[in-house]
């Protein structure tokens, strides 16, 4: 069974070497869609809404949210935060859920485009962030 659950997060980026709008520094409010898979345990959840929302929250949110993002993450497209932020929540579920796999994370810059990233993903681009 797949539980999702999405936050938003308001930062700045510019893309150094794209040539275009997003080379001069600008601000999305960013929307983040956490997935991730597990059975039911014995009190019928996955794992607790809370339980969630409090490791994104320490992982992801509190060093994103109203950051530059250049500042963390040498190149900030929506598919390198992507990236950033699968390995941020991956590392925390292996620690302190074990038995809860991400399945995917997905970014979207607005309310229309977005980025999803699954383990393949994170595997292949992880070094260049
Ligand atoms: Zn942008």
């Amino acid at each position: 069974m797949l539980l999702k659950k999405q936050f938003h997060f308001h930062s700045a980026h510019y893309l150094p070497s794209y040539k275009g709008k997003c080379e001069k520094l600008h601000g999305h409010t960013y929307r983040l869609e956490v997935t991730v898979e597990g059975d039911p345990d014995e009190e019928g959840m996955i794992i607790d809404f809370g339980d969630l929302k409090r490791i994104v929250n320490e992982e992801v949110i509190s060093k994103l949210d109203h950051a530059l993002i250049n500042d963390i993450i040498k190149v900030p497209s929506a598919e390198y935060i992507g990236v950033w932020i699968f390995g941020k929540i991956f590392s925390r579920l292996q620690r302190e859920f074990p038995h809860i796999k991400l399945v995917s994370v997905e970014v979207w810059e607005t309310d229309t485009s977005s980025v999803v990233v699954f383990y393949e993903d994170f595997e292949r681009y992880s070094e260049r962030i």
